[in-house]
């Protein structure tokens, strides 16, 4: 046990709840999936199928990946090494991080990175401004 584990106790608690109805929301849309079956003689319907059938693997491959995102979290809630800004150094907030387990910068930061792929498409071919980055 270390210093910081008081201060994400409670996202480790949110985190862990999260993770097992995401869990749970995979076990039914696993069901859901193996039991589809292109049976419905109605085209309406089949497309309909269809279309249910792409929104539940979807929605279960983002499950999968935030699943994977929440055990990196929880492990690096056990590091002492979560929930830190890489750029700032400051705490990410709790709600940003439920929402985002894998976040890697506060909010403040991360809308500075996001205003910066343009600035770095533009100046990345080789225009002559690159220095100046
Ligand atoms: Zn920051």
């Amino acid at each position: 046990m270390s210093s910081f584990c008081h201060i994400h106790r409670g996202i480790e608690i949110q985190l862990r709840e999260k993770f097992r109805k995401i869990e749970e929301e995979n076990d039914i849309l696993r069901e859901h999936l193996s039991q589809n079956r292109p049976l419905e003689p109605d085209l309406a319907d089949q497309a309909a199928t269809a279309s249910s059938r792409d929104w539940n693997v979807i929605r279960y491959n983002r499950n999968v990946k935030l699943l994977k995102d929440i055990t990196v979290a929880l492990k690096a809630i056990d590091n002492d090494s979560y929930g830190i800004c890489e750029m700032c150094g400051e705490h990410i907030a709790d709600r940003r991080l439920l929402a985002i387990p894998s976040a890697l910068f506060c909010i403040e930061c991360q809308e500075t990175i996001d205003k910066l792929p343009c600035e770095f498409g533009r100046t990345g071919l080789g225009n002559g401004i690159l220095a100046a980055v």
